[in-house]
């Protein structure tokens, strides 16, 4: 595997944003996953404004904690087949294209470009993208209290995950 060239360098210098969809599928498998998540102020670049997540109290994206992240074990990610949409698809963006300067070692980074990314890890990382925008969009406008946003998005990612078949 090409990370094993690596220290996990991108579990450590990135904030790990995530949709209510890569948190119901951790809120499965951990029981007390609100240690490991956050709704963090949007001081990142690039973010993208329809996940802005507003409550009475709350002005953030939904993210786990980071720096390093939260699930890194001995540089080892400890929840990797429930590890969310966008650290299965680095360093590839949800275009499936290479991300402009990807931190990953020189060998590595010549590696991923001729591995290229997983179609269906793209397509379901789009669609869920896709929803996680229209679930932001009912919470803010009910804007309800903080402590009740990661329930609600866990509700709505269940249902939509029926509903649209990606279970
Ligand atoms: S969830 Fe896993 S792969 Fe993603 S940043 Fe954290 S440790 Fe790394
Ligand atoms: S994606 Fe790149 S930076 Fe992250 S662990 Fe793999 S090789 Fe390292």
């Amino acid at each position: 595997m090409i990370c094993e060239l690596c220290n996990a360098k991108c579990c450590k210098t990135f904030i790990v944003t995530i949709t209510a969809f890569d948190l119901f599928r951790i809120a499965e498998h951990i029981k007390d996953y609100k240690k490991y998540v956050e709704i963090r102020k949007p001081d990142i670049l690039n973010y993208d404004e329809r996940f802005l997540i507003e409550c009475k109290e709350c002005h953030g994206l939904l993210a786990i904690k980071s720096h390093p992240c939260a699930f890194l074990k001995n540089n080892r990610c400890s929840i990797w087949p429930f590890a969310p949409m966008a650290c299965k698809l680095y360093p590839y963006n949800i275009e499936g294209k290479m991300v402009k300067n990807p931190v990953c070692p020189f060998h590595a980074k010549i590696l991923f470009k001729f591995k290229k990314p997983d179609k269906e890890i793209v397509e379901r990382a789009k669609k869920e993208n896709e929803l996680y925008a229209l679930i932001v969009r009912e919470w803010n406008k009910k804007k309800g209290k903080r402590k009740d946003v990661f329930e609600f998005m866990i509700k709505r990612a269940k249902e939509l995950s029926s509903i649209h078949r990606l279970v």
